[in-house]
């Protein structure tokens, strides 16, 4: 049967683009459709974004650093407008650059909305209809929002890049990477920030030392933390609401709102689970991501959606329909751009050059840009006790920058050890720059490297990191 085209991709993300990209390059005839802009959640409305704002927030502290060293400086107040304006110009920058880099590698643009019809017909929503003899999905995933009175008032990390002006306040729920990451952010940038998370300690699933720490130091810089507390519900602010200004006690950072009267005040109300209410200029959703398996025809096309609504797949990402794969958040495996990336060349090695390749999710590093950061790979303490006896060598200390400028924050490195084989199982990095210090860290771990092959290797002084090497004496077996 003769096909349109050799692949179809559907998703111009970041798993989408370099599959196409890459395809393209063995000779095979590429078309890609994307309905919004190129580039997808990570570069239009996630990681580039945020770590811009990461990088904006974090001169709020600079400047008292600055004098600490001696600079004459004075701080002025951050300016959302120009912040905004610059950054839209560097998406608008980067979005001509995925294009350009599809254009370059012969693939061709659908600027539209696609659909499967069949396993291997793809319906544009431009009217066109057009066949492929390989369909790869990378629609992505989109922010969920909790089924409560009111949710609707609120936000999303979506929305945060496009505010025409920063809130004074805002309540940010959840605990996971996106909720802890704006939570600094927002902090940094001058908003009063309250967090509420329901759990016991915010970003459940890492080590649980290093997430404490990364906690206390949210706390230190000012962020309102409450653990242990969720919505019940929430609507428009009215000025009624003032009256009863006991509301704003614990649940402080929410603000009474000043308006005459019988007028609906500005704000959103909120009532906790633990009985406070207060009223906020925003609030943030960050309560995970779902996968955008809607209609998209995966059940015209046969495809296999599992419980959570995302593309069921194979080692080689693979649907059960031959000619249909699919990569990145829409599988929902490990929700991460690289991730994303590597599953898309492992896609083209496999049906393009003929050399089946699996996706590798063993040991991922990855760093959550929360302040304090963290850099993070392999087994945290919890998780490798449970499987074998270990040692952890763990140290925290002031670094010399922040203890000069006289800040309170501490780092920490951790080492997670096999008693039986020495092999690093695990680090967990809080401190400036731990996802760059991680990324290194990963290569010698991804390798299995030992506590004495960190031992062996000569400090770099006087840095940060050095620690990692000069860990002496574990300071438990577990
Ligand atoms: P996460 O799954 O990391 O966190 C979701 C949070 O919302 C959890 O704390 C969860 O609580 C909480 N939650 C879920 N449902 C509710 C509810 N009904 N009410 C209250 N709280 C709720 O999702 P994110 O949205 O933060 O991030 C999505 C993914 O994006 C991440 O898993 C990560 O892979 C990726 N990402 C990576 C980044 C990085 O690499 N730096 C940055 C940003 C995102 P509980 O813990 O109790 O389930």
């Amino acid at each position: 049967m003769n096909f349109d085209y050799d692949l179809f991709v559907i998703g111009g993300g970041s798993g989408g683009v370099r599959a196409a990209r890459v395809a393209a390059a063995t000779g095979a005839k590429v078309a890609l459709a994307e309905e919004f802009r190129m580039g997808g959640t990570c570069v239009i409305r996630g990681c580039v974004p945020k770590k811009l704002m990461v990088f904006a927030s974090g001169y709020s502290e600079m400047f008292d650093d600055a004098r600490a060293y001696g600079w004459d400086v004075t701080d002025g107040p951050f300016e959302w407008p120009r912040f905004r304006s610059h950054l839209h110009k560097e998406l608008d920058r980067l979005e001509g650059i995925y294009r350009k880099l599809l254009d370059n590698s012969g693939v061709e643009i659908c600027d539209a909305r696609a659909s499967l019809t069949d396993a291997h017909t793809v319906a544009l929503s431009s009217g066109r209809t057009v066949t492929a003899k390989h369909i790869l999905i990378a629609t992505g995933g989109r922010p969920v929002v909790p089924d409560i009175p009111g949710a609707a008032l609120g936000i999303t990390s979506n929305d945060i890049f496009l505010l025409d002006e920063l809130p004074k306040s805002i309540l940010i729920v959840g605990g996971g990477y996106i909720a802890s990451e704006f939570a600094g952010i927002l902090n940094g940038l001058g908003v009063k920030v309250t967090q509420f998370y329901r759990g016991a300690q915010i970003l459940r699933g890492f080590d649980d030392e290093a997430r404490g720490l990364v906690a206390e130091g949210m706390r230190e810089k000012g962020v309102n933390l409450h653990l242990g507390t969720n919505i019940v519900e929430m609507r428009a602010a009215t000025a009624d609401d003032l009256q009863d200004n006991g509301m704003s006690a614990p649940v402080d950072q929410g603000k009474p709102v000043s308006a005459p009267s019988g007028e609906p005040a500005k704000g959103i109300w909120v009532k906790a689970t633990n009985g406070q209410e207060a009223i906020f200029d925003q609030v943030m959703f960050a309560t995970g991501r779902a996968p955008n398996t809607e209609n998209i025809g995966l059940a015209e096309a046969g495809v296999q959606i599992g419980r959570r609504g995302e593309i069921v797949v194979d080692d080689y990402s693979q649907t059960g329909v031959p000619s249909i794969y699919a990569i990145g958040d829409v599988t929902d495996r490990v929700q991460l751009t690289p991730v994303a990336i590597r599953e898309a060349m492992a896609f083209v090695e496999t049906v393009f050059k003929g050399n089946p390749t699996k996706v590798d999710h063993d040991l991922i590093p990855s760093a959550i840009f929360t302040q304090p950061e963290m850099g993070t790979i392999g087994l945290t303490e919890e998780a490798a006790r449970d499987i074998e006896p270990v040692e952890i060598y763990c140290t925290s200390f002031k670094p010399m920058n922040h203890a000069f400028a006289g800040r309170t924050d501490r780092v920490m490195m951790k080492l997670v050890v096999s008693s039986a084989t020495r092999k690093v199982l695990g680090c967990h990095i809080v401190a400036d720059h731990a996802g760059e210090m991680i990324q290194l860290a990963a290569i010698a771990i991804k390798m299995g490297a030992t506590k004495e092959d960190f031992d062996r290797t000569v400090a770099v002084h006087p840095t940060m990191a050095e620690e990692l090497v000069t860990m002496k004496d574990p300071v438990r077996r577990a």
